[in-house]
């Protein structure tokens, strides 16, 4: 069994008297150790995946094993437990709190976990020793998402998920973040990671998804996706997504 289990997964919002078929059918694997990329255009269901993943939305049909754990089944209290203990989130979005410093940001993992990783050491680790005692407002928005990346890390996840983690930064700012993501992908973390920068899916990334319309439509080693795309859609995608890099 892998670490992430993901089948048949779909996922349906009632609002007033339609219904939103945000996922169906979604289907794969993640193995311990693995950087997986989800790509795919707006509205294809990646940010719902990564909720049910996450453990802060429910799913309508199938099942979501973490670690041979059932993540569908748990009740509020697991649920509880499972977000604050084994699970790291980085938004696009940073979240950090205004009025704390980079340190005392990353020491709230000290309010949700029982043992977590010096806030000092996490902040190293993530290039922004020097810069401990600056509020948020006083970093770049690369490194706010660092010190984002760092409160992840803090609580000693199993897993990271990551949406669009840098879609809100310019662009001379998004290559520390990722080589950040690099160099814990390296270091062995399980990471899943919905984003748009393709070089990095492809050099990066052990396996890339690429999702359409509320469903993995294909998923494979990275570099076998990106140079022969099985599906017409996929195909597609990344040829408007790479013409519009050249652009
Ligand atoms: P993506 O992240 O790929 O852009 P989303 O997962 O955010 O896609 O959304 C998939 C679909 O589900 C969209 O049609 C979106 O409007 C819908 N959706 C997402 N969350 C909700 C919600 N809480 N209530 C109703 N519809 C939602
Ligand atoms: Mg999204």
């Amino acid at each position: 069994m892998a670490f992430v289990e993901f089948e048949n997964v779909g996922k349906t919002y009632q609002m007033g008297e339609v219904k939103i078929n945000a996922l169906h059918d979604a289907t794969f694997q993640i193995e311990k150790g693995e950087l997986v990329v989800i790509v795919g255009p707006s509205g294809a269901g990646k940010t719902t995946l990564l909720n049910i993943l996450g453990g802060m939305d429910s799913l309508t049909t199938g099942k979501v094993l973490l670690d041979g754990r059932d993540i569908s089944g748990m009740d509020r209290r697991e649920l509880t437990q499972y977000r604050r203990m084994d699970v790291g989130f980085v938004f696009q979005f940073y979240n950090l709190i205004g009025n704390l410093n980079a340190l005392e940001n990353v020491e709230l993992a000290n309010q949700i976990c029982k043992h977590p990783l010096p806030a000092a050491q996490v902040l190293k680790d993530v290039g922004l020793e020097a810069r401990m005692k600056n509020f948020p407002s006083q970093l770049s928005g690369g490194e706010q998402q660092r010190v984002a990346i760092a409160r992840a890390l803090a609580t000693k996840p199993e897993i990271i998920y990551f949406d669009e983690p840098t879609s809100a930064l310019d662009p001379e700012l998004t290559g520390e973040v990722l080589s950040v993501m690099r160099r814990l992908a390296e270091e062995g973390m399980t990471m899943l990671v919905v984003t748009h920068e393709l070089g990095f899916a492809r050099n990066v990334s052990t396996k890339t998804m690429f999702m359409d319309k509320g469903t993995v439509v294909e998923s494979g080693p990275s570099a076998e996706l990106f140079a022969n795309p099985k599906e017409e859609r996929t195909r597609a995608f990344l040829n408007t997504i790479t013409q519009h890099e050249k652009e």
